[in-house]
């Protein structure tokens, strides 16, 4: 990726990029024409490295990734062979004590996702045993099952007296430091790629993309199939987020394409 990139794309993958089967089919013209332009496509999602660096190569995406919900930054060297990573957040064995400190406080179990069983994991997510290793393969969040709205409250004020926060995915919720989120990754990223200038175009679909689409240049949130995420629905209404005609890669397309056309043609 060339350090002088005018626009970066910086997209959530799960419920954004990909439906709930996981497909991004849909985007797949789009992606191509993003290449042809030199235009990089940033994962940044609450998956793991290890899911992201295999979703880069089924896809022939290249650029840098954000992974935990911003919690780390990584891309290829110039040798194509190594990585280079940036760590914003707390480790995942110190979040967890702090996760099961704050389940005692709200008395409620509130249960880490690498604590299920595998069955009960692929209930949850639908992934196959490969893809559950990478799912757990947790360094820098720890993500759990998503309690009671009136919990998750609960907990959210909590947090700040750990130094930490939540946020509320589609599947699950996660646990990472207040230090990290989704929107100063992309902040330190900048900054490590010596890129200041350059505008971002941020796609997403949940709470936890409120930090990105709140410190993006151009904010779009992708809809679910029942219309988008209340978290999401302020933003909407004040026109500091656009929102897209259509679900998940569809939206994501047609929302992408219409940015481009207006920046290129
Ligand atoms: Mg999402």
């Amino acid at each position: 990726m060339s350090n002088n990139s005018k626009y970066w794309i910086v997209t959530d993958l799960d419920g954004t990029l990909m439906d709930e089967d996981y497909d991004i089919s849909p985007a797949r013209k789009t992606l191509d024409t993003l290449a042809e332009l030199s235009i990089p496509v940033i994962p940044c999602t609450s998956k793991t490295a290890s899911e992201v660096r295999y979703f880069r190569k089924e896809n022939g995406l290249f650029d840098p990734f954000i992974v935990e919900n911003g919690a780390a930054v990584y891309g290829c060297n110039q040798d194509n062979l190594s990585e280079w990573e940036l760590i914003l957040g707390k480790s995942y064995k110190e979040l967890r004590i702090i996760l099961m400190n704050i389940s005692k406080i709200v008395n409620y179990n509130l249960i880490p996702l690498n604590d299920l069983n595998e069955s009960q994991i692929f209930d949850l997510t639908g992934l196959s045993d490969h893809g559950i290793k990478r799912a757990l393969d947790r360094q820098w969040s720890v993500p759990f099952l998503n309690p009671p709205d009136e919990i998750f409250e609960e907990v959210k004020l909590i947090c700040k007296s750990y130094n930490v926060h939540v946020f509320k995915g589609n599947r699950m919720s996660h646990l990472l430091s207040s230090q990290s989120h989704k929107g100063e990754a992309v902040n330190k990223l900048k900054l490590y790629l010596d890129n200041k200038d350059v505008k971002i175009i941020a796609l997403g679909d949940s709470q936890n993309d409120l930090p990105l689409l709140e410190y993006a240049d151009i904010s779009i949130v992708v809809p679910g199939k029942n219309g988008p995420n209340k978290y999401l629905q302020n933003g909407i209404e004040q026109g500091a987020f656009r929102l897209a005609n259509a679900p998940h890669a569809l939206g994501w397309s047609n929302s992408v394409e219409d940015v481009i056309k207006n920046i290129y043609y």
